[in-house]
């Protein structure tokens, strides 16, 4: 239609088939599924068994240049791209995409289901409550925390003895360890399993975890920007007996346990990547683990159904895994392993699958080859770079806009040497950095109703010139999959390329030297520099046996740099590494550049004011 509909009213319009079509159309048993409501299901992981010799299909990223606050459209490129090979080349393919967090949904960005004639529906179970999988979160990472605070009270407050006689209860006049407890003792190099046999020394080892609560790294999450929690004291109330501290929360898709959920292979995996969370120091300095807590088999059952991704569809009725969305700043925002490893066998040798990364490629790609790609061992065959005609403006020296705010008119009249400046800049820079990777780049121009035919020509054939493989516009927010028509076959041409993949940096080298390679080869710093409480941290996390895990730049996304007005490629800039921290279930030590904001907040007038709810119909407005 001519105008456009919104989002809602598109996505409304269109039937889903039933989730259990769907899932049989696309080869799955009816054992296989899990249906939550006629929508959408979960997909057992039983799966990759069944499927297990069943060659991969092609794998292909969409990442987008350095955004603005004017969009790029990577999830509708994603789901214009599926609509496209599916429904209009007859390629089997999926896409895989991230949950939204509702943090954001009634915050100022809006939900992430696509837009305009590329969505995935229906829209408003997409972007709430979905399957449930950030509550699951949200209740795994605070048992963890409670956890923590009731541990130390009863620390604080207990004999050697009395924590022992009720940490190992005798049960009809017996005491016995529980299997968490006797790998605890193991890792404490205690090789006993009768309680009784243990000297008092071992015994006090064995019951003071003795956290230092300056030291704790764990905070409580929830999924609402809800900026007056950054900062909290907890313990306030008579009965925690004066164990008063100040903590915090962040959002629950910044959550340690959201990135293991996106980074585990399967059950088991997932179950040591949350007991291996390192949650505080000891006073002696000795990491304290969910294990030590006695937490992690409990986390493991809160998150036995989040494991499984959720099967959806696009409006055109193309399959659609999401599942898990760890924030992209301080992890590494990108969709789950698991989901893409589903997606892949179940497409085939001839098919597709499309997976997202978060913001820039010098930040989502960079994190998904360095880190998603270690963690899974797949290997892609192409990379779609997502931009838009107004975005490269403002990094060809176009003036900055807020969002929201009336677009100045060099982003509504042609102008070519913007256009132009933003090719040579941040394009030709974001093209770079994927060929780092050995995999041919296909630039996906997202056209929106102002650009000229000018603009589009010249964005194509400079993207072309700066080493793209092909550059072609894509109509599909207008046209749906029929408008990636282009894009589908340039696509599936960089696919059957060869690729030479290789990793950014070996994981061997020292932490300071990998955290160097990226800031040099990717964003362009001449170097970085450590401040002292960096360097002290990674000597710490050599010390403890962490220098071996990759690394996940916690950065503005602004920018190319650290400084997140700089637009463009900056050059001559130092890359200042303030603090460094380690998410040793997840896997990565994230050094932080500059302040990165873990828990956002509500602007004056959030995205709520327009969400409503018709109590008649049940219609949902407002969303987008
Ligand atoms: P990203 O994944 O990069 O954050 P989205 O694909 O979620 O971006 O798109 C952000 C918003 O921009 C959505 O509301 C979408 O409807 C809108 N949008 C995307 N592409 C276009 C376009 N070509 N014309 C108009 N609006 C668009």
């Amino acid at each position: 239609l001519n105008p456009v509909p919104n989002d809602i009213e598109i996505s409304r319009a269109q039937t889903p088939k039933p989730v259990d079509r769907l899932a049989e159309e696309i080869g799955l048993l009816p054992e296989e599924l899990e249906a939550y409501g006629r929508n959408k299901a979960k997909v057992r992981l039983s799966l990759l068994d069944r499927l297990h010799s069943q060659p991969d299909g092609k794998y292909v990223l969409v990442a987008g240049i350095t955004p603005t606050p004017l969009g790029e459209g990577k999830s509708t490129v994603t789901i214009g791209l599926v609509q496209a090979l599916s429904a209009h080349l007859k390629l089997n393919s999926f896409a895989c995409l991230r949950q939204p967090s509702q943090g954001p949904t009634f915050g100022v960005k809006g939900g992430a289901a696509g837009g305009g004639y590329a969505q995935v529906i229906p829209m408003e179970e997409f972007n709430l409550h979905l399957t449930g999988d950030i509550h699951a979160i949200t209740a795994a990472n605070n048992l963890v925390a409670a956890a923590i605070d009731a541990r130390m009270l009863h620390e604080a407050t207990q004999s050697d003895k009395a924590l022992f006689n009720r940490l190992v209860p005798s049960v009809n006049g017996v005491r016995k360890f529980s299997p968490i407890q006797i790998s605890r003792l193991q890792r404490l190099g205690i090789s006993k399993t009768d309680p009784a046999s243990l000297t008092p020394q071992e015994v006090s080892s064995f019951v003071r975890l003795d956290l230092d609560p300056s030291k704790i790294t764990w905070h409580r999450v929830v999924d609402t920007n809800d900026r007056f929690l950054r900062k909290i004291t907890v313990g306030q109330a008579s009965t925690e007996k004066g164990q008063i501290r100040e903590t915090g929360f962040d959002i629950a898709v910044a959550s340690e346990i959201m990135a293991i959920l996106a980074l585990a292979d399967s059950l088991k995996d997932m179950k040591n990547r949350l007991a291996r969370m390192v949650v505080g120091t000891s006073r002696s300095g000795e990491p304290v683990t969910a294990e030590d807590l006695g937490v992690s088999g409990a986390l493991a059952v809160l998150m036995k159904d989040a494991i499984k991704p959720t099967l959806m569809q696009t409006l055109e009725g193309t399959p659609v895994f999401v599942h898990a969305g760890p924030f992209a700043n301080i992890a590494h925002g990108n969709s789950s392993v698991l989901a893409d490893k589903l997606a892949l066998k179940l497409v085939g040798r001839d098919g597709y699958v499309v997976t997202e990364a978060g913001f820039g490629a010098d930040i989502g790609m960079e994190k998904f080859f360095n880190i998603k790609c270690r963690a899974s061992g797949l290997r892609p065959n192409a990379v779609v770079l997502v931009a838009t005609v107004r975005a490269l403006k403002m990094h060809g020296g176009g003036p900055n806009v807020s969002a929201g705010a009336p677009l100045p008119k060099e982003y509504i009249d042609e102008n070519l040497s913007l256009v132009a400046g933003g090719c040579r800049s941040n394009l030709k820079k974001q093209i770079q950095i994927a060929h780092l990777f050995g995999v041919p780049v296909v630039v996906a121009l997202n056209v929106f109703r102002t650009d000229t035919q000018a603009e589009i020509d010249l964005v194509c054939q400079m993207a072309k010139e700066c080493g793209a493989s092909d550059a072609v516009p894509c109509h599909h927010w207008s046209q749906g999959g029929r408008g990636s028509l282009e894009l589908a076959k340039a696509v599936k041409e960089a696919a059957h390329r060869p690729t030479n993949f290789q990793f950014l940096y070996n994981t061997e080298m020292p932490i300071v030297e990998k955290i160097r390679t990226i800031a040099q080869k990717v964003y362009g710093a001449e170097d970085i520099e450590l401040s002292p409480e960096a360097g002290s941290k990674i000597d710490y996390y050599s010390q403890q046996g962490y220098e071996s895990l990759p690394i996940c730049m916690a950065k503005t996304h602004l920018s190319l740099s650290h400084m997140p007005d700089k637009k463009g490629a900056p050059t001559r800039f130092v890359l200042p590494i303030r603090d460094v921290r380690a998410s040793v279930g997840a896997g990565f030590i994230y050094p932080l550049v500059g302040t990165m904001s873990t828990m956002p907040g509500l602007p004056t007038r959030p995205c709520f004011y327009d969400i409503d709810l018709d109590p008649v119909t049940e219609e949902i407005t407002g969303l987008f």
